[in-house]
């Protein structure tokens, strides 16, 4: 089921986290938010709860809280002032015996409350008369239809239940099959429409006087239906502005097909405008997938809030060999056969389908590839923006050990695990993954651009680059490196300049590496050594030792720092002349002083080292 803002599931103790779970299970996009001390592996910790669920409130987030329903009443009582505004919140028990809906019956409450119950085995806490006598909610439609004048709504029900009957015009599954009075000659009417109405600014046609075959969507010069002063026809009268006694619904039925260029959104409205056709019926916005990085694309389905999805253009092959142009093609292969075209010839194409489009199974979304650091050890070093990212990936590529320090939040995710040496065919794998769409999250650890997979993905995007990488969404989220979670353990050791080197001389050659070694030790900067030696690699910290000795004193502080974040963590201070191979491997980070850097000890028995950030002279 989705819900247009993604909810809260919001726990206070480790005992709900299972049914929070299971609740996420059906709500995939769900945030799990768990109160700091109390609870582990959640998305977000938070400390003080009445500030976090009033503020996801106010941004109309839906809530689920896995706690009393008074708790949640307490919290919120003060905000409670418009229910046009209020999001969907539930209680639901601790050991899920019960789902209660309490507000948000204008957003979609019951709804989620049922398929919660479902999810659940129970039976949800519904009290909503309207809800529980008509088995609908007409003021939340499911999705696929939407609401024109929701104000007329309060009347228009309190009429049903005392006793009034409704006419139905157009078409609506969910309707026929609810258990409101339909009747002929009812004195209330529900419409179904795209029409546009009074005050919507454009006019609009009858849904009902079409045959769904009737368009130009299957003959090779494609007969098409127009209105509007384009076509010369005469266009249909606006639909009056409706009154309280009916309800107009706008089925999601309409699919706007870009052709090869994009045009601006104006464009487009004008062409809704003179179709008569409401922009509160538009499905998506389609277009072939070469057009999938286009801003206006992107600028055009937020400003209308519906998705832009994207066809290959082997989807398209079929309506362009039966001679429409691209832009109809692409709105056709959204409505599919029974589609009818709306508008005449023009860089965009408007296509209407018999039953509301789910823009979400027809094409592609534009693919998304996310190069994530999840820093050096668990989920408390994660930024936010990456557990985020994490939320929201369908697919995670890299070296195992990285995708298993990622726990939960990797849970219900394709998990694509790699060689960690494979670093080039992994990037490519995973912008290939992406250009199908997905929302691919390439996972490293610390800082995905400081020796890791950012700068693997950029070499082959500008090298090897196919057509189809360059309509990726790229987008680079840093997170906490190795030498900064070393530094904050032992104080402030890179206070001044510094540089990291990483020893390995699989991608560089060891002269090179020497040099700089050397260049650094030299121009005193604090040296974060990365990959300081491995199994096959051990002597090349030895070396680097002997030449940092040339520049450095011997008592030189030196930070070595294992496993940081992890299980087994170990940070200790040694001098330089200390600094032999055995002291390292490959899960350690190196730290060694300027000659500025100094260390004095801790009340604990420990010691802070830090680099002050003045030179005395
Ligand atoms: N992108 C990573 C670095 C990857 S290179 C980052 O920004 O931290 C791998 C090297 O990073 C290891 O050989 C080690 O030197 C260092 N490293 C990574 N994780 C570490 C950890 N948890 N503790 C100590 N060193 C770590």
């Amino acid at each position: 089921m989705k819900t247009e803002v993604a909810p809260a599931v919001v726990v206070l103790g480790q005992n709900s986290l299972a049914v929070a779970r299971q609740i996420i299970q059906v709500l995939p996009t769900a945030t799990l938010y768990g109160l700091a001390n109390r609870t582990t592996g959640v998305d977000f910790s938070f400390t003080n709860f009445g500030d976090t669920v009033r503020g996801l409130f106010i941004q109309r987030t839906p809530l689920i809280g896995i706690c009393a329903a008074g708790i949640l009443i307490r919290t919120l009582a003060p905000l409670l002032c418009d229910k046009q505004q209020e999001p969907p919140v539930l209680a639901v028990a601790e050991d899920g015996s019960a789902v209660v809906p309490l507000l948000g019956g204008l957003s979609g409450v019951n709804e989620i409350a049922r398929h919660i119950a479902q999810a659940l085995g129970v039976n949800p806490a519904i009290t909503t008369t309207g809800d529980l006598r008509f088995r609908t909610t007409l003021l939340s439609p499911p999705p696929g239809y939407k609401l024109a004048n929701p104000e007329a709504g309060k009347k228009f029900i309190s009429d049903l239940l005392a006793g009034s009957q409704v006419r139905l015009e157009g078409t609506a599954p969910w309707l026929i099959n609810s258990q409101l009075p339909i009747h002929p000659d009812g004195e209330l009417t529900i419409q179904i429409t795209e029409r546009s109405i009074k005050g919507q600014g454009a006019g609009g046609r009858e849904r009902g006087e079409m045959t769904p075959d009737s368009g130009g969507a299957k003959g090779l010069s494609p007969p098409l239906l127009f209105s509007g002063s384009r076509s010369g026809a005469e266009p249909s009268p606006l639909l009056p502005a409706p009154t309280s006694d009916c309800l107009i619904y706008h089925p999601t039925t309409i699919a706007i097909g870009m052709g090869d260029t994009t045009p601006q959104e104006g464009e487009v409205r004008q062409l809704l405008g003179e179709t008569e056709l409401s922009p509160a019926s538009v499905a998506g916005i389609f277009a072939p997938l070469s057009l999938a990085a286009s801003p206006e694309i992107h600028a055009m389905s937020r400003n209308l809030g519906v998705p832009a999805r994207f066809f290959p253009t082997t989807q398209l092959a079929n309506f362009l060999s039966q001679g429409y142009t691209l832009a109809q093609a692409v709105a056709l292969t959204a409505t599919g056969v029974s589609g009818e075209l709306m508008s005449p010839s023009s860089p965009v194409a408007i296509a209407l389908a018999p039953q509301p489009i789910d823009p979400t199974t027809i094409g592609q979304p534009r693919g998304r590839l996310a190069i994530i650091g999840t820093g050096p050890g668990g989920w408390q070093w994660m930024s936010p923006q990456v557990k985020e990212i994490l939320h929201g990936a369908t697919d995670l590529v890299g070296y195992k050990t990285y995708l298993d320090l990622i726990g939960v939040l990797g849970d219900g995710k394709q998990r694509h695990e790699s060689d960690n040496r494979q670093e080039t065919g992994r990037a490519m794998f995973a912008l290939d993954l992406a250009a199908e769409g997905r929302y691919v999250a390439v996972v490293s650890s610390g800082d995905p651009g400081i020796y890791a997979m950012a700068a693997a993905v950029f070499e082959v995007l500008e090298q090897h680059g196919k057509p189809e990488w360059h309509t990726i969404e790229i987008q680079v989220a840093p997170g906490i490196s190795a030498m900064q979670a070393a530094a904050a353990a032992i104080g402030a050791p890179l206070g001044h300049d510094f540089c990291a080197i990483s020893l390995s001389d699989i991608l560089k050659p060891w002269a090179m590496i020497e040099q700089r070694i050397a260049a650094a030790a030299e121009a005193d900067f604090v040296i974060a050594f990365y990959n300081p030696v491995s199994q096959a690699r051990t002597w090349q910290l030895a070396q680097a030792r002997d030449i940092l000795l040339r520049y450095r004193a011997p008592h030189t502080p030196v930070v070595v720092a294992r496993n940081l974040g992890r299980p087994g963590q170990m940070v200790k201070v040694i001098t330089l002349d200390q600094l032999t191979p055995d002291v390292a491997d490959m899960r350690t980070v190196i730290l060694v002083g300027s000659s500025q850097t100094r260390q004095f000890p801790r009340q604990d028995g420990g010691i802070w080292v830090y680099t002050p950030r003045r030179y005395s002279g």
